[in-house]
C-alpha cells in the first residue's frame, strides 16, 4: 500500500494484464507522474508471455519462467490491482462494467485483452475441441490434456487444428513433452500420433518458402501428419471432418486457429473491425472514442493491418505508455509506426528454431539458445523489479485540470499538509452512499433507509446486547476488496461471541481529493464492506467520514444473544482434553509485509485475499452446534496471543502442533526470508508462554504464530469425541483449510501454559 502525497487527478484504467500493458506498468513504475492514479484490471494474476509459452509445454520452463506477477509489477508501478474481467464498457459515463464489483470510472482507458478462440461456427468444437487461447486460461486445459494423455492406455492421436506459427510450434512442443512423459513412465513414445490440419493451402502461410519448407522437414522427420488445405467443418468426440469429407481420427483435439475478439465489445458503442477488434488509430486511440486506447491483439490499427502476435503487443507498450502519459498532460500524441518486417523466431520443441524475418530464414540449435536469452531477458525486465523508491516529496503534477478542479486540488493538498479530521462534503457523501443497499431489518427503527443524527434499534426481547469495534487503515489499494475485509475483521468478534450480527455503524478516513475520486472511493469500499454485513444480516445503520492521510475503515458492530447467555462462546470455557480447531489458514501478516516489498508471489497474496474475504459466519455456527467449550477470532496478537488468552482465564494447559497448522501458501517463505509484519515483534515477546521455546525456536513455522492476522479464523475447543464430525462440518461449510491444531491439556506446575509439538 502506498501512500502518494498527491492526490489523484487522474484515472488510468488499464483493462487486460496483456504484453502491452506489462510495459505500461513497468514505465509508470520507473517513471511516476504525479496525480495518475493507474489501475489494472485483469481476471488472471499471472499472465503467460506468449514467446515462451512452448517452451513451457515443451517442459523447457517453469510456470513462472514464462508468467508475468501482475499483482507484484502493479505494486511495483503503484497502481491498483482489481482481480476481475471486464464485462461492459459505458463510455458515456467513462465506466467499465465488471463481473464481481461495481463499475470502475476512468478519464482514460485502455485495453490490452488479447483475443479469444473462433470456434462457434464449427459445429462440437466448443464441445470437444481444447482451445489455445485465451492463452491465460491455456495452462490449466494443458495440464489436465497432460493428465488425460498420461493415463490414456495404448494409442493417443492428437489433432493440431491451425498451421500458423502457433499451431506448428505447439504440435512440435507437445509432441515432444508428451515423448518424454511416455518414455519416462516405460511406455513407447510411438503411442502417440499428431495430426496438424489447416485450411490454407500450406502451413505458416506468412512466412517465406525456405521457413515452410524448414517446417516441412521436421514435421515429417518427426512423424507429423500434415492435411493441408483441410478446413474442419465438424468436430465430435473424437473425430474431425473436413470440407473435402476427410475424416481424422482423434482423442485429443487443440484449436489454435485465427482468433476472435472478446464477444462484450460489441455493445461497447466502440468502433470495430469486421472482425470484432477494435479500431484505432496511430495513437492506438479508439477512433470512436478517443479517451480510449487499445493495444495488441484486440487493436485492429486502421492504417497498419497487423498479425495477431505478441511481438506487435510487446513493441505498442511504450508507445502505449507514452501516449496515455501524453493524454493526461494535454500534450499531442505522437503516432506509432510499426515495422514492416519483424524478426519471428519460431521453436521445433527440441531445442532447436527457425528464424524468419521478410525473405529470410535460417536455424539451428543456436537460434534456439538466442531466442531463449532474448526471451530470458525480456522476462527479466518484470521479474527483477528495481528497488521501489520511498515516498516521493509532494511534486507538482503536470496534469491539465479545468479551473474547478484545479481548486478542488488546491484544496486537498492543504488538507494534506494540515493533517486529518475534516469531515468529507454532504453531497459527496450522499452520492457515495446512495447506491448502497443495506440489508433491511424490522429490529432497525431508525437507520440509513431514513438517516437522522443516530441510528435507533430495538433489543428483542429475551435478546442481550454484544458490542464490538474494530477499525485499522486499508491493507490493500483495492477500495472494494479493502471494505470486505474491514467488515469481515469486525464481525468476527460477534462470531466467534456465538452473536447474531444485527447492525453497524461505519467509521471512515478517506484521504482528500477531487469530489468524484473520493466518492468513488467511498462508493467501492463501502460497496464492498455492505456485501459482508448483508451477508451476515447486519444492516449498516450509520457512520462518520471524515478526510486524512490514509484510507481506514472501520465498524462498531451490535450483535444479539440469548439474554440467558447459554449461547455465548468466550474464551474462558476450555477445558482439558478438548481439541483445539483452527478455521482458516495463517500468514496474513507476513505476506502482507512482503507484499509492499514486493518479495510475495501475485496467487499467495490472491489466496490470502479470499481466506480474509471469507465471513466466520458459518464457522461459527458449526462450532456452537459441535458443543464449541471456548472460542474467539484470530487477528493481531497472532496464534500464540489468542491462544493465552483463551488458556489464561479458562486455568488449562495447551499443546500446539507446530506441523498441522493451516498456513496460506507462500507464508513460510516469507517468514523464512525474515519478513514479518510491523506489529510481529511485539507478540514475540510471549515467547515467554512456551514451554519448549528453546527447542522450537528453529521450526519454519514457529514464527507464524506469532503473525498478526487480519480477518483471521476462529480459533476454538472442541469436546474430543465431537472434533471429528465438526471438522467434517466445516470442510463441508468451505472451509477446506479448517484443521485441529492440538488439544487442550490439565493446568500443569510449569509457568509457561504452551507446549509446542515439533513434527
Ligand atoms: C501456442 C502459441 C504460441 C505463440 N507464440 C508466439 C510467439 O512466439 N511470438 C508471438 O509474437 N506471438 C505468439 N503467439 C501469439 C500471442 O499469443 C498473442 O498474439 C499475444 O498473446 C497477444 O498479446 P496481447 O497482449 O494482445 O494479449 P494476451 O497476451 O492474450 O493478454 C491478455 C490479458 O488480458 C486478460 N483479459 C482478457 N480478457 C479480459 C477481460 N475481459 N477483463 C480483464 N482481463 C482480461 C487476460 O487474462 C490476459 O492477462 C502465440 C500464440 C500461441 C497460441
Amino acid at each position: 500500500m502506498q501512500l502518494p502525497d498527491q492526490p489523484v487527478l487522474r484515472d488510468i484504467v488499464l483493462v487486460g494484464g496483456g504484453h502491452s500493458h506489462v510495459g505500461v506498468l513497468k514505465h509508470f513504475g520507473m517513471h511516476p507522474l504525479p496525480g495518475v492514479r493507474l489501475t489494472l484490471i485483469c481476471r488472471d494474476t499471472h499472465t503467460p508471455y506468449s514467446g515462451m509459452l512452448p517452451g513451457y509445454i515443451a517442459g523447457h520452463y517453469s510456470y513462472d519462467d514464462v508468467h508475468i506477477d501482475l499483482s507484484r509489477l502493479a505494486q511495483f508501478a503503484g497502481a491498483r490491482f482489481f482481480r476481475d474481467e471486464a464485462v461492459g464498457l459505458d463510455l458515456g459515463a467513462g465506466r467499465v462494467r465488471c463481473r464481481d464489483r461495481p463499475p470502475v470510472p476512468y478519464d482514460r482507458l485502455s485495453i490490452n485483452i488479447g483475443s479469444t478462440p473462433q470456434m462457434s461456427h464449427v459445429a462440437g468444437a466448443a464441445e470437444h475441441a481444447v482451445p489455445v487461447k485465451p492463452i491465460n486460461g491455456f495452462d490449466a486445459r494443458w495440464r489436465s490434456l497432460l493428465e488425460r494423455v498420461r493415463n490414456h492406455a495404448g494409442a493417443t492421436r492428437i489433432a493440431v487444428v491451425g498451421g500458423g506459427a502457433g499451431g506448428v510450434e505447439l504440435t512440435l512442443a507437445m509432441q515432444y513433452r508428451l515423448r518424454g512423459e511416455l518414455r519416462a513412465r516405460g511406455r513407447d513414445p510411438d503411442e502417440l500420433r499428431f495430426h496438424l490440419l489447416t485450411d490454407d493451402a500450406d502451413i505458416l502461410p506468412t512466412h517465406n518458402a525456405s521457413v515452410r519448407r524448414a517446417f516441412a522437414r521436421v514435421l515429417a522427420g518427426r512423424g507429423v501428419e500434415v492435411h493441408r488445405g483441410a478446413e474442419v467443418i465438424e468436430v465430435s468426440a473424437a473425430r474431425l471432418r473436413t470440407a473435402g469429407g476427410q475424416t481424422v481420427d482423434a482423442d485429443e483435439i487443440v484449436w489454435v486457429t485465427r482468433a476472435g475478439s472478446a464477444p462484450w465489445l460489441r455493445d461497447s458503442g466502440l468502433a470495430l473491425d469486421a472482425d470484432g477488434f477494435i479500431q484505432v488509430s496511430d495513437t492506438l486511440q479508439s477512433v470512436a472514442d478517443s479517451n480510449v486506447f487499445a493495444a495488441g491483439d484486440i487493436a485492429s490499427m486502421v492504417n497498419y493491418p497487423l498479425e495477431k502476435a505478441g511481438v506487435f503487443a510487446v513493441r505498442q507498450g511504450p508507445p502505449l505508455a507514452q501516449n496515455l502519459r501524453r493524454c493526461v498532460e494535454g500534450r499531442a500524441l505522437k503516432a506509432y509506426r510499426p515495422q514492416r518486417r519483424w524478426l519471428a523466431l519460431i521453436s521445433t520443441g527440441d531445442r532447436f528454431a527457425v528464424a524468419s524475418r521478410g525473405a529470410l530464414g535460417f536455424e539451428g540449435a543456436w537460434v534456439w539458445r538466442w531466442k531463449d536469452w532474448i526471451d530470458r531477458r525480456f522476462m527479466a525486465k518484470f521479474s527483477q523489479l528495481p528497488a521501489m523508491a520511498s515516498a516521493a516529496p509532494v511534486a507538482p503534477s503536470p496534469v491539465k485540470l479545468d479551473q474547478e478542479e484545479a481548486a478542488q486540488a488546491v484544496s486537498a493538498i492543504a488538507m494534506r499538509c494540515g493533517g486529518c479530521g475534516a469531515k468529507v462534503g454532504a453531497t459527496v457523501l450522499a452520492r457515495a452512499l446512495d447506491a448502497l443497499r443495506p440489508v433491511e431489518r424490522d429490529d432497525v427503527l431508525i437507520g440509513l433507509h431514513a438517516p437522522d443524527d443516530a441510528a435507533v434499534v430495538r433489543v428483542p426481547k429475551g435478546r442481550a446486547m454484544v458490542h464490538t469495534v474494530d477499525f485499522f487503515r486499508a491493507i490493500v489499494d483495492d477500495p472494494y476488496v479493502f471494505g470486505k475485509i474491514a467488515a469481515n475483521h469486525a464481525l468476527g468478534d460477534i462470531f466467534a461471541m456465538g452473536a447474531e450480527a444485527q447492525s453497524a455503524t461505519a467509521i471512515i478516513t478517506v484521504p482528500a481529493g477531487l469530489e468524484s475520486k473520493v466518492e468513488d472511493v467511498l462508493f467501492q469500499m463501502m460497496s464492498g464492506a455492505v456485501a459482508i454485513l448483508n451477508d451476515a444480516g447486519c444492516a449498516l445503520v450509520g457512520g462518520h467520514t471524515g478526510e486524512g492521510r490514509e484510507l481506514a475503515l472501520g465498524f462498531a458492530i451490535n450483535g444479539l444473544v440469548d439474554e440467558d447467555g447459554a449461547s455465548v462462546m468466550r474464551k474462558s470455557g476450555m477445558r482439558p482434553g478438548d481439541a483445539l480447531i483452527l478455521t482458516k489458514p495463517i500468514g496474513t501478516g507476513t505476506l502482507f509485509a512482503a507484499h509492499a516489498r514486493l518479495a510475495a508471489r501475485g496467487r499467495w497474496i490472491d489466496a490470502a485475499l479470499v481466506s480474509m474475504c471469507q465471513s466466520n459466519r458459518l464457522a461459527a455456527q458449526c462450532l456452537r452446534a459441535h458443543g464449541a467449550t471456548a472460542c474467539t477470532d484470530l487477528t493481531g496478537f497472532g496464534l500464540l496471543g489468542h491462544l493465552v488468552e483463551m488458556t489464561r482465564p479458562s486455568g488449562v494447559d495447551a499443546e500446539l502442533n507446530l506441523a498441522a497448522l493451516p498456513v496460506l501458501e507462500g507464508a513460510e517463505e516469507t517468514s523464512a526470508a525474515g519478513i514479518v509484519s510491523s506489529l510481529q515483534p511485539a507478540n514475540v515477546r510471549l515467547r515467554r508462554a512456551l514451554r519448549n521455546q528453546q527447542d522450537a525456536v528453529r521450526h519454519p513455522r514457529y514464527p507464524l504464530i506469532f503473525d498478526p492476522q487480519t480477518a483471521g479464523g476462529l480459533l476454538a475447543s472442541i469436546p474430543a469425541d465431537r472434533v471429528e464430525a465438526c471438522l467434517g462440518a466445516l470442510h463441508a461449510s468451505g472451509y477446506g483449510h479448517a484443521a485441529v491444531i492440538g488439544r487442550v491439556l490439565n493446568k500443569g506446575d510449569a509457568l509457561a501454559p504452551i507446549f509446542l509439538v515439533l513434527d
